[in-house]
């Protein structure tokens, strides 16, 4: 499919930059680190960055071994390990005066431990340099391999959050080399390892599910104790990547959502703009209220 449907008006955004966002750019490359939220040019970095106080940071380089095909971040061979990263994030979480910050990482599929030793030296410097903010995690898949995944979570982040992305039947054209089962089976193991940590996954909408295989998709993330859920758009990012194969209504989302809701997760959070880390402050109050 190569035709280009329209973008509705719901989801053309402006990105406001104001003085402080163009300081905190600065900052980051002054440190030499890399966020989603610029990466993916995302649209509600203004509210996160100055008013939510959340940022998504994205470590150990920013090559991936992997190349997803919704995904625009750059693919090859990886920078080499860098261990004074996590004290440079710490010092950037700090100076940003965040409340929240979600800590991802490109696949390293070329690290026996996936760059677990690293990640979770990540949380640690942050925990240590910044008590006050909440921790996210977001990590690969690491290939399956859970003594890497107990060594992420014995530095004890406050939510681990791993994206399926899609449903089962388009894992393969989405996400090759990963597989849907080894993403659910990773959460799940999460919740063994740390039953009181709130878990969370993300779907993109857009690319050619049903209405029907989302709920499954809901019903599978819940069969594996997944807490909190999050539905947005998917955007093609360049036109290499996959096309859209359809904007969903904000009714739509809100439908969804309601969905969700009725299938026991404590929090959805769905949306045109959502994305994996939007409003992730608010979750985790919540998860740790219940
Ligand atoms: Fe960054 Fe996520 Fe906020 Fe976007 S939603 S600006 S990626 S923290
Ligand atoms: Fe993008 Fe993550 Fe896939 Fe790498 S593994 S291509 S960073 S979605």
């Amino acid at each position: 499919n190569t035709e280009y449907i329209r973008k509705p008006e719901w989801l053309k955004t402006k990105i406001n930059t104001n003085e402080s966002y163009t300081g905190l750019k600065k900052l980051m490359r002054e440190k030499g680190l890399n966020t989603v939220c610029e990466e993916a040019r995302c649209p509600n970095i203004h509210e996160c960055w100055s008013e939510r106080k959340t940022a998504t940071f994205m470590i150990l380089g920013d090559i991936c071994t992997r190349a997803c095909r919704f995904c625009a971040v750059k693919t090859g061979l990886p920078n080499e390990l860098d261990w004074n990263e996590p004290a440079r994030v710490a010092e950037s979480v700090k100076i940003m005066g965040l409340k929240h910050v979600v800590v991802t990482a490109v696949a390293r599929d070329d690290l026996n431990d996936g760059g677990a030793a690293v990640f979770a030296e990540t949380v640690r410097a942050i925990r240590r340099d910044v008590p006050g903010c909440t921790i996210e995690i977001l990590p690969s898949d690491m290939k399956g391999d859970y003594e890497s995944l107990r060594n992420l979570m014995s530095s004890g982040p406050d939510i681990f959050n791993h994206n399926i992305e899609t449903v089962r039947r388009l894992t393969p054209r989405v996400r090759a080399r990963a597989t849907y089962d080894r993403s659910l089976q990773l959460l799940k193991r999460v919740k063994e390892i740390a039953p009181t940590t709130p878990t969370k996954s993300s779907l993109m909408v857009g690319l050619g599910e049903t209405k029907e295989e989302i709920i499954q998709a809901m019903d599978d993330l819940r069969a594996h104790d997944v807490d909190i859920m999050t539905i947005g758009q998917y955007l093609q990012p360049t036109k290499k990547h996959l096309t859209v194969e359809r904007y969903y209504h904000p009714d739509e989302f809100a439908e969804l959502k309601d969905i969700a809701m009725t299938k026991g997760f404590s929090h959805c959070e769905a949306g045109p703009l959502v994305r994996s880390s939007y409003h992730a402050d608010e979750q985790v109050s919540q998860a740790s209220a219940q």
